[in-house]
C-alpha cells in the first residue's frame, strides 16, 4: 500500500490523476498531511466520504509507533524511539531552547528543534558513536524521514517546530536523493513549509553529497563531522576518511563555500587524549585556514561500548583558545539530555541491551 508521505509533489498529482481526481485535491490533501497533521483519511473533512473511503483502501499515512520515550530532568529534551512498519526502530529527538532568540521571528523567544534520522543504523561505523557501533540495517524512505518531523510537530501543537537538524542515526548523503526529497517536502510552502535556513544536514564527509548540495538552490545549512586534523587519526575515528581523505574533503567544502557563500560548520567531538591536544588544535587551525567555516566543539557523549572518554573541561577550553587565537570561530555545544542518553543512537542501544539482558 502506498505511503502518501513518500510521494513528492509531482507523484502525488500523478497518482490522484490515475484515480480520476481533479488536481486541486492534491493541495487539499497536502494541507491535511503537513499543516493539519492528521493521521487518517476520515479527518479530511473537505473530501467526499466516498473519496476518503477509496483513499483509505489504496493508501496510508505512514505514522511510526512510539515505543519508548525519555525526557530529560529539565523537560527540555525529549527522545523518542519510533518503530517503523518492518519493526525496525529509529531515534528522533526534540530539543527545546526556551531562552534562545529565534533566528527570524523575534516576536517568539523560543527555539524548538527536532533531530531526525536518515537510516536504521549506519554503515560508516565511527567507533565513538552508538549508531556506528550497532551496524547498518537499511536506508529510510523519504516518508519515514518526514514522519519523524510530523511526530513531534503533532506533539507540540499548537506551538510549532522552528528548526530541523538531520543529525540523528545514519549518513544522510549515502542516498542523497532520498534525503533531498524529504528536505523538499519539509521546505515546500504548500507542504511543511519550514524555511530552508532553519534546516541543517550533517555528513561524515560524503563528498558527492557536498558537491550536489552546492548545486541545489535551497539554502540548507551544511555541517561536516571532522573530529580529527590528520588522515591517520580520522581514518580511525571516521572510517569514510579512507575513501575521501582530508585533502579531498576540504577541497569539496572549499568549493561549496565558494559557490554558495555560506559558512560551513565543522563538528569536532573532543575525546580525552585522542584528538584534544594543543598540537592537534594548531593542526586543525592550520587545515581550516581561510575557509568560510566555524568549528562546533562537542564534549564526547560516552556510549556503552566504547573506550573513548570526554575531554576534561580545561582541555576543552585550551583547545578552543588555540583555535580562537588562530582566527577560527568556535562554539561549544550546550550539552543537552546526557542523562537520557540523547546522543545519536544511544536510546536504541540501551533498549537493545535491556532486551538482551
Ligand atoms: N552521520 C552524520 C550525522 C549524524 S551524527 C554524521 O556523522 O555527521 C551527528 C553528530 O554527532 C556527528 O558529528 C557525529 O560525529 C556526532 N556524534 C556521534 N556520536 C557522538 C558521541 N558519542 N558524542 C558526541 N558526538 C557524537
Ligand atoms: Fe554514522 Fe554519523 Fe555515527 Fe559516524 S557519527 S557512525 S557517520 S551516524
Amino acid at each position: 500500500m502506498i505511503d502518501l508521505l513518500n510521494l513528492n509533489k509531482k507523484d502525488l498529482r500523478a497518482w490522484l490523476a490515475e484515480q480520476n481526481e481533479p488536481a486541486y485535491r492534491a493541495t487539499q490533501i497536502e494541507r491535511w498531511l503537513y499543516s493539519e497533521l492528521v493521521i487518517d483519511f476520515d479527518a479530511m473533512t473537505n473530501l467526499s466520504r466516498d473519496l476518503r473511503k477509496r483513499l483509505s483502501e489504496s493508501a496510508r499515512i505512514g505514522t511510526p509507533k512510539l515505543v519508548a520515550e525519555k525526557k530529560s530532568a529539565d523537560g527540555l529534551t525529549h527522545k523518542a524511539l519510533l518503530q517503523l512498519d518492518d519493526e525496525q526502530t529509529i531515534e528522533t529527538v526534540l530539543m527545546l531552547y526556551p531562552d534562545a532568540p529565534e533566528q527570524s521571528e523575534p516576536g517568539d523567544a523560543k527555539r524548538r528543534t527536532v533531530c531526525i534520522s536518515t537510516q536504521v543504523g549506519c554503515p560508516i561505523g565511527c567507533p565513538f558513536c552508538a549508531t556506528g557501533q550497532a551496524g547498518y540495517i537499511r536506508n529510510l524512505t523519504p516518508g519515514e524521514i518526514v514522519a519523524q518531523v510530523l511526530h513531534f510537530a503533532r506533539a507540540l501543537k499548537p506551538e510549532s517546530l522552528t528548526n530541523i537538524v538531520i543529525m540523528g542515526m545514519g549518513e544522510p548523503f549515502m542516498k542523497f536523493g532520498v534525503t533531498w526529497q524529504a528536505i523538499e517536502t519539509l521546505t515546500d510552502p504548500e507542504r511543511f513549509g519550514l524555511g530552508a535556513r532553519r534546516i541543517t544536514v550533517s555528513t561524515s564527509g560524503e563528498i558527492r553529497g557536498i558537491e550536489r548540495m552546492a548545486r541545489e538552490k535551497l539554502e540548507i545549512n551544511l555541517a561536516v563531522s571532522l573530529h580529527a586534523p590528520d588522515d591517520e587519526l580520522r581514518n580511525a575515528l571516521v572510517p569514510l576518511n579512507r575513501k575521501y581523505p582530508l585533502k579531498d574533503l576540504l577541497r569539496a567544502v572549499r568549493d561549496y563555500t565558494k559557490k554558495t557563500h555560506r559558512r560551513v560548520t565543522f563538528e569536532y567531538a573532543l575525546m580525552d587524549r585522542v584528538n584534544d591536544s594543543p598540537g592537534q588544535a594548531r593542526a586543525l587551525a592550520q587545515i581550516l585556514k581561510g575557509l568560510l567555516c566555524h568549528v562546533n566543539l562537542i564534549p564526547l557523549n560516552p556510549t556503552i561500548a566504547t573506550t573513548y572518554e570526554r575531554s576534561p573541561r580545561e582541555r576543552v577550553k585550551q583547545f578552543q583558545k588555540i583555535l580562537a587565537e588562530a582566527g577560527v570561530p568556535t562554539t561549544l555545544r550546550v550539552e543537552k539530555g546526557i542523562e537520557i542518553a540523547a546522543g545519536c543512537g544511544q536510546l536504541r542501544q540501551s533498549k537493545a541491551k535491556e532486551n538482551s539482558a
